[in-house]
């Protein structure tokens, strides 16, 4: 058990360095859906079966050609080709371009052997069989289905292309037998699009994790409180609001609803989550110095608290350890420092238990648009609101400003904030302009 009598000075970065190599992936998998797959880890290297994209095609309408054959076209002195056929998307070519050839195409059509640039249409005059310049093209002019009164016989290319030019090459996105996608990664709906483009149905997962979440406090009224509330009584917005975080983080939420400040009652609801099968569990409340604050004493009966207290504002009452072998984050009761303390320290754990890859936090350098203070002695994540602001001559810098009161209940400051401002533990004061770190919050995670 922590020593009790020591203050809470342990940094930030350390907790989370320290919880982090606490837990251990879970050694379970599923197959699901791609679809169903976004928000989840992959436990398998993705490799592309194929060549992305399969075939070399045209990344603009216009006329495939042979770049050689053009070389020395300019607007004044154009390079005349014969206009041999259409390639239409999902269509191939029948035969390959020959020298002084052109194919009509279309975007995402396959280049026809032999040839190795497209022309733009813009870039060319079209010319009738009996060498006038066609008007209106290339909109009026030559329709796939057969309406055009006058199909060009030849083009008139105005500039020179080299090979390559508006060709998009066949396993430039994946080459087939690499690695697409490596275990660990969480997937995004671009990585969902990802798997579809090499042809994947289905990918393996991490089992979802399930994460009991239990509200403590003898103020709370019953989440299902109709009318006033009874003097003195709360409404719990950390159960829901914990739930919420564990949703976004890929894993399934177990209710374990509320307890008072009795040890029996925290004891009996972790108990349900540990036979409810809970790879972690989470409480607010009931974890400072208070009389009635009775988290830590539980978890230590039923194992070991191996964190408590950090070096943080909002939020150092925080303790973490294990109860009965599961691990357990005992966070603060006030509703911001719950979410704080859940998206500093709970969601990096429920990361590396999915077995992700992880990546530090998302961090600008940025100036303090007002003065900000830290009297607090510990690390200090005001809610920001973080913008960029262009200067005269150009340059840009993100100006970073408290939401303003940081009282530790307001939840509203929380809900405005797109960031959170760091201020270090030795740090009593910023002045205006002075430099900052700032997390972004506001940031969707899966894109
Ligand atoms: P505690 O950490 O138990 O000392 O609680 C700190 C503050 O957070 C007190 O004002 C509590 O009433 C409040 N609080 C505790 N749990 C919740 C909750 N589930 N929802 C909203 N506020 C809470
Ligand atoms: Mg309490």
């Amino acid at each position: 058990m922590a020593d009790e009598n020591r203050p809470g000075r342990m940094p930030v970065d350390e907790a989370r360095a320290r919880i982090v190599a606490a837990v251990e992936p879970v050694d379970a998998h599923e197959r699901v859906p791609i679809i169903q797959s976004v928000g989840r880890v992959l436990v398998e290297d993705v490799a592309a079966t194929g060549d992305v994209p399969p075939f070399d095609y045209s990344a603009m309408d216009g006329y495939a050609v042979r770049a050689a054959d053009v070389r020395a076209a300019t607007d004044r002195g154009v390079v005349r080709l014969r206009v041999v056929g259409r390639v239409g998307a999902g269509e191939v070519a029948n035969r390959p371009c020959g020298p002084g050839e052109a194919w009509r195409i279309v975007t995402g059509a396959p280049i026809p052997p032999e040839a190795d640039a497209v022309i733009p249409y813009e870039m060319v005059r079209a010319v009738s069989r009996d060498g006038r310049v066609l008007e209106g093209h290339p909109r009026g002019f030559g329709g796939w289905d057969g309406s055009e009164t006058e199909v060009e016989a030849a083009i008139d290319v105005t500039i020179s292309v080299v090979a390559g030019d508006d060709v998009r090459s066949r396993g430039e996105d994946h080459r087939a037998g690499s690695v697409a996608m490596r275990a660990g990664t969480r997937v995004r709906p671009v990585e969902v699009a990802v798997l579809a483009s090499l042809g994947r149905e289905w990918v393996w997962v991490t089992r979802r994790l399930r994460v009991g979440v239990l509200s403590t406090g003898d103020e709370l009224a019953g989440r299902d409180h109709a009318g006033p509330l009874p003097p003195g009584a709360i409404r719990d917005a950390n159960g829901p609001g914990l739930m919420a975080m564990v949703t976004r983080d890929g894993a399934m939420p177990v209710d374990l609803g509320q307890a008072p400040d009795d040890p029996e009652a925290i004891r009996a609801a972790f108990l349900r989550g540990v036979e409810d099968g809970c790879d972690a569990i989470v409480s607010s409340g009931g974890v400072s110095m208070g009389d009635r604050d009775m988290v830590r004493h539980v978890v230590g009966g039923e194992g070991e608290v191996s964190i408590w207290r950090v070096d943080l504002r909002p939020g150092k009452p925080f303790a973490f350890g294990r109860f009965r072998g599961v691990p357990l984050f005992g966070l603060p009761g006030n509703p911001v420092s719950a979410l704080v303390t859940y998206d500093l320290l709970v969601a990096p754990a429920l990361r590396r238990l999915q077995g992700e890859t992880l990546t530090n936090p998302v961090e600008v350098p940025a100036v303090a648009a007002v003065r900000l203070a830290n009297d607090s002695g510990r690390e200090q994540f005001m809610r920001g609101i973080v913008r960029a602001v262009q200067a005269p001559d150009g340059a840009i810098t993100w100006h970073a400003s408290p939401t303003g009161s940081q009282g530790s209940g307001l939840l509203s400051s929380l809900a405005r904030a797109n960031c959170l401002i760091r201020v270090p533990a030795t740090v009593t004061e910023v002045p205006a302009g002075g430099a900052l770190r700032v997390t972004l919050t506001g940031v969707a995670p899966l894109w």
